[in-house]
């Protein structure tokens, strides 16, 4: 184990050594040396960095080069195993302490941790609470102290745990030690919530950008889903990711639709046993699922770091809920895709179900987020400026060059002269039809509704021959969308105009709608050109992929914790032939060559020899 000599080497030395040693990484990510360097001089750290910011190595570093074990309280047993499998994996001396374990596995880690055997001990955080826990912790010699999802301890969070509440008193605890508190959501009211319960002493307050650069968004009109999803799926063939839907229901159909089709796609929702929910969680984080079609209900204690796409296929509850749920993918830091597929038509079901609510703060509070994902998903500005202007952040360039809006893949259209038309038929039918009949008046339709009320006598009947009634029914809800018209509540809706409606029939405003201008240059294969990195032999990937699955297998941890999907693709770039060049790859540190270096090696040598 890579620990720090008696003899005090140079602090940098160190630092950067072990970044390369035990983690494999060149280079730091923003905003971490700062970290470990104010931890390793004895500071508290308060640190709010994105999912996939990088936040473990802030503290596991530090703990491999200072004496003694740091304590990393955390609320999820699934994350703290999934730490403890990646720390160990590189050869950091980790374990956790939590209900999952039989009272052996607890015993066997107390004296671990009792021999000083330690350098990161992951505990809930009702076990601090504990006297027992307390008297043995001041029976070792500790490090520090981090408490991990710290939003947790905030009653403004969106999880708060009261089990958090007992961690104010850390810093009595800790008196000499630094004591760190990560996470990744805070708004600025949580994040005074959180510094005001710890109490920390003057510590290092770090806010990282919330820009996902990795991240591609995408927001497409939604029409006939399930062809969409398999549209989708099809661009990322055997890759992994997460489609998200509002209801059990959806999710169920969409699974079964998707294994129809012979897609590895597995339901996760709150309906399923916990046996049922757990088998499939699994499933994808092994790699053996590649889709899970999802109700908000997953995605908590995911760590798996190569999701490489995540699909809305409904919209979401709020711009929070969508960047954390497409914030789940890409956290390697490879590059990752986020589609919503929206439809004026679903915002009914939600207001549907926001107006059941009984709590009127909670009920306008949602009104209030919902009425923000709209405007998100149906204005023509930058997606990321929109995600980083809700957190209080303003993207600096001009272009992102990496969502749909920037890519230029939209121009805006003026459709006036369309929009007349098919408010001069509403007028003409006394604002009495819903949008199935006034589109089937303006297309020129000759069914029997249509003749029984005479509407093919109307002086607008068939003008908007030239377009089809997909184009006219996009346009209706566009109308909607833009406050142009409204639709009656009830069993048969039907449409009315609104104020805007009669300027637009009297020349006095036009109708202008952001449209997609060519959908095969809004394909995924534009990604950031900044975050573009070394893809390789696709073949020679798929063999490695394959060799750390099955190493994973062996071992019982997921594929991910083996390498990451970027270690193999640069793998597959520079072909290292030795050790010694294996190291220079992004991930690979020295436990890892030693334990994986001589297989991965062999699979790219006969690579090569296959093709000279
Ligand atoms: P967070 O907890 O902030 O969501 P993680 O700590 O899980 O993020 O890190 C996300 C991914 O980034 C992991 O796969 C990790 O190995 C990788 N990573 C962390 N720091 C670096 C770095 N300096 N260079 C390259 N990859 C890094
Ligand atoms: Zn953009």
């Amino acid at each position: 184990m890579p620990q720090t000599t008696p003899t005090h080497p140079s602090p940098d030395t160190v630092l950067f050594e072990n970044l390369r040693k035990v983690f494999g990484f060149r280079e730091f990510r923003p905003n971490q040396e700062r970290i470990v360097r104010a931890i390793l001089g004895g500071q508290d750290v308060f640190a709010v960095m994105p999912t996939g910011g990088g936040k473990s190595l802030c503290y596991q570093l530090p703990a491999v080069v200072l004496e003694g074990t740091c304590m990393v309280i955390s609320p999820l047993i699934a994350l703290m195993k999934d730490q403890v499998d990646g720390a160990r994996a590189n050869g950091i001396r980790a374990a956790f302490l939590n209900s999952s374990q039989s009272p052996e596995e607890g015993a066997a880690v107390m004296r671990d941790l009792l021999s000083n055997s330690l350098d990161l001990l992951y505990v809930a955080p009702e076990r601090f609470t504990r006297d027992h826990f307390r008297d043995m912790l001041s029976r070792v010699s500790l490090s520090m102290a981090v408490i991990d999802e710290a939003h947790c301890i905030s009653e403004w969070g969106h999880d708060f745990r009261p089990d958090y509440l007992s961690l104010s008193d850390l810093v009595t605890f800790f008196p000499d030690l630094p004591v760190c508190a990560f996470t990744a959501t805070a708004t600025h009211r949580v994040q005074e919530d959180i510094l005001g319960k710890l109490a920390l002493r003057n510590p290092l307050v770090v806010r990282a950008s919330f820009d996902r650069p990795n991240l591609h968004y995408d927001v497409r009109f939604k029409e006939g889903a399930d062809a969409q999803i398999v549209g989708l799926l099809k661009e990322h063939c055997g890759k992994a990711g997460i489609i998200y839907r509002t209801s059990r229901k959806s999710v169920n159909d969409t699974a079964a639709m998707l294994k129809a089709k012979g897609f590895r796609a597995l339901p996760y929702h709150a309906g399923l046993s916990d046996d049922e929910r757990k088998q499939n969680q699994e499933a994808f984080i092994r790699d053996e699922a590649d889709v899970i079609v999802a109700t908000i209900a997953f995605g908590m204690g995911i760590d798996k770091s190569n999701i490489r796409f995540v699909i809305h296929a409904d919209l979401p509850r709020s711009i929070e809920n969508y960047y954390q749920e497409t914030g789940r993918a890409g956290r390697d830091g490879e590059s990752a895709h986020c589609t919503l597929l929206f439809a004026q038509g679903d915002i009914p079901k939600v207001r549907f179900f926001i107006d059941s609510m009984l709590d009127e703060t909670e009920r306008g509070r949602a009104l209030a987020a919902l009425s923000k994902v709209i405007s998100f998903a149906s204005t023509s500005v930058c997606r990321r400026r929109t995600l980083l202007e809700y957190f209080g952040e303003t993207y600096p360039g001009d272009n992102c060059n990496s969502c749909d809006i920037c890519l230029g893949t939209r121009e805006v259209v003026d459709c006036t002269r369309e929009a007349q038309m098919l408010l001069s038929a509403i007028v003409r039918t006394e604002e009495r039809f819903g949008a199935t009949h006034l589109v089937d008046i303006v297309t020129g339709s000759a069914n029997q509704k249509i003749r029984e009320f005479g509407h093919d006598r109307l002086k607008t009947y068939g003008v908007g021959k030239e377009h089809d009634k997909k184009y006219w029914r996009r346009l209706v809800d566009e109308l909607l969308a833009q406050q142009v018209i409204n639709k009656s509540e009830g069993l048969y809706p039907t449409l009315y105009l609104l104020p805007k409606a009669v300027r637009i029939l009297k020349n006095e405003e036009q109708l202008e709608i952001v449209r997609v201008v060519d959908k095969k240059k809004a394909k995924f294969s534009r990604a950031a050109p900044s975050t573009a990195q070394p893809q390789g032999d696709k073949e020679l990937f798929d063999l490695l992929r394959s060799l750390r699955k099955q190493i994973a297998d062996e071992q019982g941890i997921p594929p991910y914790v083996v390498f990451s999907d970027r270690s193999l693709h640069e793998m597959a770039a520079t072909l290292p032939k030795t050790g010694e060049e294996l190291l220079t790859v992004s991930g690979v540190g020295e436990v890892k060559l030693d334990r994986y270096g001589r297989q991965f090696l062999q699979v790219i040598q006969r690579h090569i020899s296959d093709h000279p």
